[in-house]
């Protein structure tokens, strides 16, 4: 077996340096004599972790100083809720581009806080493959509080490289993308992401927040979901996941060693392309992707005969590649090639898929 590569979907891999960071310091942080788990949100040794963790995230996303940058609970999900609560009131109309799987879950979620959640479009499928209904077909609403999409489904693969340009207020789930090419924050009203794949440990979170969003929740918005109350607090209305952070904080770290994310998007773009151009050239492969809407992070793709899946998975998992098979929703293979995965696991993985077409 190889070096293994990760490919998993979320939790995903981290950089090597950063957990081997994390192993070292583990006992004595900071030279405390404890570990970071140990110490209070409160301390000024864990406030400057935070502050500098947001510092580092405003420097990387180059986040104008209108907006706040919240360290929230409760993953991606958790931000399904937070963002109609926060943003709409339970009257408002707000306006929803079905991007697909993780698109519909927000959806679903928006209808329990608000009256009107109007789906302006959804995934399409054309002569090239499967992409997302254009904007001159989206069935906009007049006075939308919000428009909320997906630029990345991490399940299908499928990405909306172009910013939307609408009138509401633009809530993007930057679950599965965010960090991983340069951005334009100014153009969005809230930002989140759940932690899991770019940024660090699952179930915490992060909301970029446009000022001007703030101080309008609807009135029994749960406390700790609270948009306008985490900004006042600094994040800590209550107690953070303070290991979460810690670890976020190394990763930040890490991106900014690695020369920022204009260096992170060109080896993502070059990663991506070099594993796409493998199965577009092979008949044993498919992606099932309009090549517009591909996406950078998350390659899904099939098995010419879908008996051999399990040996791929079976022989991939020997050679080494983990994590490979596709979400349980529509079976298949996928490779998430985040942030963290170096070049040398997608040459890796082409390597071994060539092979195993030969051999099939
Ligand atoms: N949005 C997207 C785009 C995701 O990929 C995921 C998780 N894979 C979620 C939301 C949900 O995140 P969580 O499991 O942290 O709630």
């Amino acid at each position: 077996m190889g070096a293994p590569f990760n490919f998993s979907a979320g939790p995903a891999m981290l950089p090597a340096e950063v957990m081997k960071q994390a192993q070292e310091e583990f006992l004595n942080w900071n030279d405390l004599g404890i570990s970071v788990l140990e110490i209070s949100h409160r301390d000024p040794a864990f406030i400057r972790l935070a502050e500098q963790a947001e510092q580092d995230l405003r420097d990387l996303m180059d986040i104008p100083d209108n907006y706040r940058v919240l360290f929230m609970h409760g993953g991606g999900r958790g931000q399904f809720s937070a963002v109609p609560q926060n943003i709409a009131g339970p009257n408002s109309t707000v306006d929803y581009l079905n991007c697909g799987i993780w698109s519909e879950f927000a959806i679903r979620e928006a209808k329990k806080y608000v009256q009107h959640v109007n789906v302006v479009g959804a995934a399409v499928q054309t002569d090239q493959g499967k992409a997302i209904a254009s904007a001159d077909a989206w069935q906009l609403s007049e006075n939308a509080a919000y428009f909320h999409y997906c630029p990345n489904e991490t399940v299908d693969g499928i990405a909306v490289h172009e910013i939307p340009d609408v009138a509401a207020p633009l809530v993007a789930d930057m679950s599965s993308n965010i960090l991983s090419e340069p951005l334009d924050v100014s153009r969005f009203g809230v930002i989140y992401a759940g932690a899991q794949k770019n940024i660090g440990p699952s179930g915490f979170a992060i909301a970029i927040v446009r000022d001007d969003l703030l101080g309008h929740p609807q009135g029994n918005t749960s406390t700790i979901m609270d948009y306008t109350v985490q900004a006042k607090e600094r994040s800590m209305y209550n107690t953070p996941n303070t290991f979460a952070w810690y670890l976020s904080a190394l990763v930040f770290q890490w991106l900014k060693r690695q020369g920022g994310i204009a260096a992170m998007g060109q080896m993502n773009h070059a990663k991506a392309a070099k594993l796409y151009d493998f199965i577009d050239s092979s008949d044993f492969y498919s992606n099932p992707v309009n090549p517009n809407y591909r996406s950078i992070m998350n390659v899904p793709f099939l098995l010419a005969d879908e008996r051999l899946d399990g040996e791929f998975l079976q022989q991939a998992q020997h050679a080494g590649l983990l994590g490979l098979k596709g979400h349980r929703f529509v079976g298949g293979m996928r490779a998430s090639i985040y942030n963290a995965m170096p070049m040398a696991g997608v040459d890796a993985l082409v390597e071994f898929m060539r092979e195993f077409e030969r051999k099939a």
